[in-house]
């Protein structure tokens, strides 16, 4: 029997600001859409922490026993500076700035994009459409929201009409915000704008000579709005319906807003079910900004290379860093946190190996299958894995006083401790037992040290043939041996 019909899931609905019961549409079936980085620069960590939240839900519903179809998009065009109508598109901005094409600047930001999840042991979507890849579905649905009168065309360019679109339906009901109070607080239409109203938005624009990202349209050569992107492509590979959309809590006004509005002027519905926000990432308590200096990136945690960590943290420290806070909490990164985590880790891989020669008895002395429910329960309560973290250290506390031999555990019982833990540390928060900057990088060293040791002695001794052995296999495991006048030294290739 699947997991999923005895535990039963509650997911905080941002559209309703209520925990809500997750039933899927479809029974068995969940469609999830998370929106995906604008791939112009090196990956944000505050972004990481956004995608690793929803890489930690796919994991527990794919525990659960659900069919996952996760999508998880990449914006490769239409993303302008102000995050709104206005300013350069910012892939074609990266391109001419480094003069190169756009689609390199794409191209390379994918793939550190890539690398990086791939560091924090990220499991990859089901689909990962590019918003290039789908621009006829986009002029498909802008058609569709002309006919319906929701929209209108100007000098080429196409806009939502947010205000006929309120007469219908209800703009502002993910956000909380009205149409009347947006319109009182704006200022005036710039004279140079076309717009009818502040709040209408761009789906298709008209590209100027010199841009160079441009589509034909039947409103001539342009580029799609960014909003229009995650409802072409989510209702394509989700349906017209679906359970879960995900994203950062700062897309939630105006890009879901206008998602929603979108969906509703095309097909008369909103195709979402469950909208989850995931909340921010601070560093040492303010806001991470290029600009202020207060920013780092994930690479400069993981080798050290930074002026704000005392020194380098591997990915799983920082992955189980992100995983000690709420995902709808704010969480600040500081030295002190990733200290307390790192040493809070390594407790916990301490307790999980050689769990396997764990001493058995008749009898247990607490009630695992209870300890079991409760990591359950704090899962099931809208992904809470702080407190799941606290309950596998609950768990931790018994393994230890176990192999002290102060508590005794039954053989059915072993069974299910290390199935539990492994399951939640492991397939659904994601962790990886190592840890590339602690304690096997010291073992690494002590190992490397003593082999040179031997060949040192190996040399003394005239025996270049085993000198030459222990050089020359080292190398081919990628640890090279440098020799000078002040002795060996080495260095290892990732
Ligand atoms: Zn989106």
């Amino acid at each position: 029997m699947q997991l999923y019909k005895t535990q039963h899931l509650k997911v905080y609905n941002s559209l309703s600001s209520t925990k809500e019961l997750f039933e899927p549409i479809n029974e068995g079936h969940v469609g999830m859409y998370v929106c995906g980085p604008t791939v112009y620069s090196n990956v944000h960590l505050g972004n990481c922490r956004t995608f690793m939240s929803f890489d930690m839900i796919f994991r527990y519903l794919r525990h659960l026993g659900y069919k996952v179809r996760y999508v998880r998009n990449i914006t490769d065009a239409g993303h302008l500076e102000g995050d709104a109508d206005q300013g350069e598109d910012k892939i074609a901005k990266k391109a001419r700035l480094e003069q190169i094409e756009p689609m390199e600047v794409v191209q390379r930001y994918t793939v550190d994009f890539h690398n990086i999840l791939q560091k924090f042991n990220f499991l990859p979507p089901s689909i990962e459409p590019t918003a290039t890849g789908h621009i006829i579905e986009q002029i498909e649905i802008i058609k569709e929201i002309l006919d319906k009168g929701y929209a209108y065309e100007i000098n080429d360019s196409v806009y939502f009409d947010v205000k006929k679109f309120n007469e219908d339906y209800e703009y502002g009901k993910l956000s909380g915000r009205k149409l009347e109070d947006m319109i009182s607080n704006t200022r005036e239409l710039a004279a140079q704008d076309e717009k009818k109203n502040p709040q209408d938005f761009a789906l298709w624009k008209k590209a100027e000579p010199q841009h160079i990202m441009r589509w034909p349209s039947p409103w001539g050569d342009g580029f799609p709005g960014w909003h229009l992107e995650c409802t072409a492509m989510s209702t394509k590979y989700l349906g017209e319906n679906f359970d879960i959309h995900g994203g950062g809590m700062d897309l939630k006004f105006p890009h879901h807003e206008c998602e929603i509005a979108q969906a509703e002027a095309s097909n008369g519905h909103s195709p979402v079910k469950y909208w989850l926000h995931a909340n921010m990432l601070t560093l040492n308590g303010k806001k991470m900004a290029k600009s202020t200096g207060n920013n780092i990136l994930p690479n400069e945690i993981f080798t050290g290379n930074n002026s704000i960590l005392s020194k380098a943290f591997s990915p799983s420290v920082v992955r189980f860093f992100m995983m000690q806070a709420h995902y709808t909490s704010i969480l600040d990164l500081s030295n002190e946190a990733l200290l307390a985590s790192e040493k809070g880790y390594q407790r916990l891989m301490e307790a999980i190996t050689g769990l396997d020669g764990l001493n058995t008895c008749a009898n247990s002395d607490f009630d695992i299958k209870e300890w079991r429910q409760k990591c359950y329960d704090a899962m099931n309560d809208d992904f809470n894995t702080p407190i799941l973290i606290a309950n596998l250290f609950e768990g931790v506390k018994h393994i230890n006083l176990i192999k002290e031999g102060k508590e005794q555990l039954s053989e059915e019982d072993k069974k299910i401790l290390i199935e539990t833990m492994n399951s939640f540390v492991f397939d659904v928060l994601g962790l990886e037992n190592k840890n590339d900057s602690g304690k096997d990088s010291e073992k690494l060293s002590g190992v490397v040290e003593l082999l040179i040791q031997l060949r040192n002695e190996a040399r003394a001794n005239k025996d270049f043939g085993t000198s030459d052995k222990i050089r020359d296999q080292l190398a081919a495991l990628g640890v090279q041996l440098k020799d000078s006048k002040e002795g060996t030294t080495f260095s290892v290739s990732s």
